[in-house]
């Protein structure tokens, strides 16, 4: 077990000389915090970057993120993924609004009962923002816990527990928040998943992975499955527009807007699933199909192919608050799943 001040004084030294100069480590705004850390949940600080910047510039408060409409909220998260996060920060913003005058209260127990506040985000808002000695988990600290600890298995929630009585133990009482980034930002820059840089480590002499050479397979490395799944779109065009629907509140990509369509089943051709869809989804029938383009995305556990086609009917979709004809400068308003939103760039600029 390493020394709780020497660990945490090495760790902390090294963050403070080598950590990225990030927008959201300029201010100890709770809510820019918030966002960032529920943003960072879903991908890359690169890809993140923007994101933030659009999103406080958008919403600069509490206020403004409760007022919005839940469409712009879906509009600005749009190609983060995990939708249902942005409309937790949603919801969460309402109930601050309504209970705590738009501020974001100081104390872990009220943050953990907020929409979408979960360990880790309570613990990051708590810490980052506040100071309040509260360990967290995301995946860079959790395997570079493994690795100092020499924990055997994959890297999964199974061994949180250990973990989190370990970063009890070693969490300095003051300075939570330069404690809990500089773990992250060591698993970030050098504790990295392949590869990791141990000879620039500040706590190699506490690791018992790199003492005992085991460090490149802590934790134990998974193979990842990805599926491919074949969906056909069908593009409907009247006098300019473009027919677009919503999703169900409920489920994957819910409350988005995409073009009609759906998966092809296995032993169907793309046109005789888009013909089915369009039955099944708008009961109409479809006069002619022609190829358009094809569009490819790949999620964090699939791999999408989008088989897109021009179609006619001889009957007309009528609008409403589910359906609508979109002019195509008018698309790039509406929020919509990844794949949707490649065929509207594309439709814009045809190569
Ligand atoms: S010594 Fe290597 S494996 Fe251990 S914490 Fe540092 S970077 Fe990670």
């Amino acid at each position: 077990m390493p020394k709780r001040s020497s660990f945490s004084e090495k760790l902390m030294r090294w963050y403070c000389r080598c950590a990225r100069n990030l927008p959201w480590r300029q201010t100890r705004n709770p809510y820019e915090i918030w966002i960032s850390e529920v943003m960072l949940q879903q991908t890359t600080v690169n890809a993140v970057i923007p994101y933030y910047q659009r999103w406080v510039r958008e919403f600069p408060t509490v206020q403004h993120a409760a007022d919005a409409p839940l469409f712009k909220i879906l509009k600005l998260w749009q190609g983060l993924g995990y939708y249902q996060r942005a409309k937790n920060i949603h919801k969460a913003a309402k109930v601050l609004c309504a209970l705590h005058q738009g501020k974001i209260p100081a104390d872990p127990n009220v943050l953990k009962n907020l929409p979408g506040f979960g360990p880790y985000t309570t613990g990051a808002v708590a810490s980052i923002a506040f100071d309040i000695p509260h360990p967290i988990i995301d995946a860079n600290i959790r395997r570079v816990i493994m690795r100092i600890l020499a924990m055997k298995g994959y890297a999964d929630a199974s061994r949180d527990q250990e973990i989190l009585a370990f970063l009890n133990k070693i969490m300095p009482s003051k300075k939570a928040a330069t404690f809990n980034q500089s773990l992250m930002e060591l698993g970030a820059l050098l504790c990295r998943n392949r590869t990791p840089s141990c000879l620039l480590c500040p706590v190699k002499g506490d690791c018992r992975a790199y003492q005992k050479g085991v460090q490149e397979i802590i934790p134990q490395p998974r193979k990842r499955i990805m599926k491919d799944i074949d969906v056909a779109v069908g593009i409907l065009r009247k006098g300019g527009k473009y027919f677009i629907q919503k999703r169900p509140s409920q489920g994957l990509l819910a409350d988005l807007w995409e073009f009609p369509g759906g998966k092809i089943e296995e032993k169907e051709t793309p046109v005789q699933a888009l013909k089915r869809e369009f039955r099944e989804e708008l009961g109409i029938a479809i006069a002619s199909v022609k190829p358009l383009m094809h569009v490819r995305h790949s999620y964090t556990q699939f791999r999408v192919r989008l088989h897109v086609f021009l179609c006619q009917s001889q009957i007309s979709v009528q609008e409403d608050s589910a359906h609508k004809w979109v002019r195509l400068f008018d698309l790039l308003k509406y929020p919509m799943p990844s794949g949707s939103a490649r065929i509207v760039e594309k439709l814009q600029h045809p190569a």
